[in-house]
């Protein structure tokens, strides 16, 4: 009978640490561009620009007025677990800003090629920055530039073989992803110019999102989806208590997207674009009562104080816990059926003429 040895335990290598984090922080093309444009609307912008060289696949590039990177910074900017944002784990509690994990920069150099050119308003040039694997600095040179931040990340996930097979076969499919993603926060963002382009083999370069930074959620709705899209919404609001209420617009009862279920849904806390399945679910199957034909838009904003709700679930801070879920869901149920209860249908319909 052979005795199988017990295994040593061991420390993993730093950079394999890194890069198996790295892919959990960074899924896909639309959570890479996510985490760039939340930094560029975490530094101030009031326009952002995202190119696109072939969906994604050869390069992505975001270009903002925000207000830079200084010079101080530039050695650290890309390493691990470093920000400007959080300092202590209380911080956590009363964040206004989008990143506080110091993970994006870093993880993005683990799994493609990563540079910086950025401008302060201190400085009279701007400073181009490449960075290797592990988030070190290994190139600084002077550059012309506007005050404001461009990150361009080329050949994401060429590391990580099955996510690169992934990503180049769904390529489309990750770019749908993203333009979708992409108007979450157009819908939410007061006041910010955003466009993306993408450019393609032969250097065709076409538009394919332009808002011009209006100040409400009814002009972006209708800035993103149309004017006759807007016309079958109706608003609401419902208050859950003192402190927290829910905002926002969903389809008239009786002109559902038609759609697929979760198409058009937009679900934000405190204006930031995140997933609410359980909610999601809730207003598919009020509407259901109104309509069993269609799916509604729905395009919600939970305001609630930030120490009532867990943005740091998952590295993507796409989850979201609430202190109080139960109620919030409740209240928001009691509120929904008023306006989708079936008896509401047709005084609904006949109200839209
Ligand atoms: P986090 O956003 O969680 O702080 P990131 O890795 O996304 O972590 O960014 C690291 C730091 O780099 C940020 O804290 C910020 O100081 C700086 N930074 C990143 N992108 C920009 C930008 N577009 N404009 C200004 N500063 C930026
Ligand atoms: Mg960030």
């Amino acid at each position: 009978e052979t005795l199988i040895k017990s295994p040593i335990i061991r420390p993993i290598n730093k950079g394999v640490v890194h890069r198996i984090c790295a892919g959990q922080v960074i899924l896909d093309l639309s959570s890479a561009v996510k985490e760039l444009v939340e930094n560029s609307l975490d530094a101030g912008a009031t326009s952002i620009e995202i190119a696109l060289k072939e969906y994604g696949a050869e390069c992505f590039q975001v270009i903002d007025n925000g207000y830079g990177i200084s010079p101080n910074n530039f050695k650290v900017l890309a390493l691990k677990h470093h920000t400007s944002k959080l300092a202590d784990f209380p911080d956590l509690l009363s964040l206004t800003t989008f990143g506080f994990r110091g993970e994006a920069l870093s993880s993005l150099c683990a799994l493609g090629n990563l540079t910086v050119e950025t401008r302060t308003k201190n400085e009279s040039v701007a400073t181009h920055l490449t960075f290797d694997h592990s988030g070190l600095l290994t190139a600084e040179k002077k550059t012309a530039r506007q005050i404001g931040t461009t990150v361009t990340v080329k050949k994401l996930f060429s590391n990580l073989p099955v996510r690169s097979k992934e990503f180049s076969r769904n390529i489309r499919k990750e770019y749908g992803k993203l333009i979708s993603l992409l108007n979450a926060y157009a819908l939410i963002s007061k006041g910010v110019r955003l466009v993306c382009t993408n450019t393609t083999g032969r250097n065709v370069k076409s538009v394919v999102l332009k808002t011009q930074g209006t100040g409400s959620l009814r002009d972006n709705i209708i800035t993103v989806f149309g004017v006759n899209t807007f016309s079958c919404l109706e608003p609401v609001t419902v208050c859950v208590s003192d402190n927290c209420k829910v905002e926002g617009f969903l389809s008239k009862p009786g002109q559902g997207s038609g759609r697929n279920l979760g198409d058009r849904q937009y679900f934000f806390v405190n204006g930031r674009p995140v997933d609410m399945p359980k909610v999601s679910k809730l207003v598919n199957e009020l509407y259901k009562g109104a309509n069993s034909r269609q799916y509604p838009i729905a395009i919600m904003n939970f305001t609630v104080p930030t120490r009532a709700c867990d943005v740091n679930v998952t590295p993507d801070k796409r989850k979201i816990f609430f202190s109080d879920e139960c109620s919030i869901l409740h209240v928001l149920r009691e509120g929904l059926q008023q306006i989708y209860s079936p008896s509401n249908a047709s005084y609904s319909v006949n109200k839209v003429e």
